[in-house]
């Protein structure tokens, strides 16, 4: 069967999913509704169940609907879906491919660029970075458009060297935890008939299109606008997320130390020597 699609039933996978929650993760994509348990590529690999114990992946394997033959299986003890690679760091102690999680104020309003990624500068007193919250984050790119210097957040993901030698931050993770006030600069009401006036030109100050009233000195006024976004946790769907990311359904199952070796099954079949 290498080389060709695989064989496992859709439906079952939901099922699986549904079954299984949250002591399983990124099994299936309900936004694009695909199958995220099987290789995309030509891989000689059947699928992979990411759970929180041996005998909740053992349980969820065997809820799945396989049309093809299984060889063999094996649990493994992995660190996918754990936040492994991440650490906390400063600005200044980012380097390219370095992994980092940094903890700062949004630092410039965001930028949309071409292909819909969103681009914002980040300080935390140590230096200023870019982070770049890319498309296919999908929400994540969103929520990040929404962002308003000021505002408290968490930014986790790795480095790369963008154009002109600028460090930039590709955002995994981001958790908005306190957001600023957001006020923008508009053209004051009329004091005469309430009508919002226009500008007369640079510095020249404003005069109503109603009635007429001018004010050479009449400047922009500061207005409070509502924020669209809340403080939180936000993350790319799961078919975005890197293997090592931990998804938001992990959150408050982690585990910690050595839990020894696995009881019950772990692999099949049983080789010779040890049946
Ligand atoms: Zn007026």
């Amino acid at each position: 069967m290498r080389g060709k699609p695989r064989a496992v039933s859709e439906e079952s996978v939901i099922k699986m999913d549904e079954a299984t929650r949250p002591l399983t993760f990124n099994n299936y994509d309900y936004e694009e509704e695909r199958i995220l348990i099987t290789p995309r590529g030509p891989d000689p690999v059947l699928l992979g169940i990411r759970g929180e114990s041996p005998s909740i992946v053992l349980k969820a394997f065997r809820m799945l609907e396989v049309g093809e033959p299984i060889e063999r299986w094996v649990i493994f003890r992995t660190n996918q879906g754990t936040d492994a690679h991440l650490a906390h760091r400063l600005v200044r102690e980012l380097k390219p491919h370095m992994p980092a999680i940094i903890r700062g104020y949004v630092s410039s309003p965001p930028t949309m660029i071409h292909g819909g990624h969103v681009i914002f500068r980040l300080s935390d007193g140590s230096g200023e970075v870019d982070c770049a919250a890319y498309w296919p984050s999908g929400r994540l790119a969103k929520v990040a458009s929404l962002l308003w210097p000021g505002d408290l957040v968490e930014v986790a993901g790795g480095v790369k060297l963008g154009p002109g030698g600028r460090l930039t931050l590709n955002v995994e993770k981001l958790r908005i935890i306190k957001l600023a006030r957001k006020a923008i600069a508009m053209n004051p009401h009329c004091p005469a008939c309430g009508k919002r006036m226009k500008s007369m030109g640079a510095n020249k100050g404003f005069r109503c299109p109603k009635c007429g009233f001018r004010d050479p000195g009449a400047r922009k006024v500061l207005v409070e606008v509502p924020r669209e976004v809340k403080p939180g946790l936000y993350l790319p769907p799961p078919r975005s997320q890197r293997h090592l990311t931990k998804p938001l359904r992990r959150y408050g199952l982690e585990k910690y130390g050595c839990p020894g070796p696995p009881k019950g099954e772990w692999f099949w079949p049983r080789p010779p020597t040890l049946a």
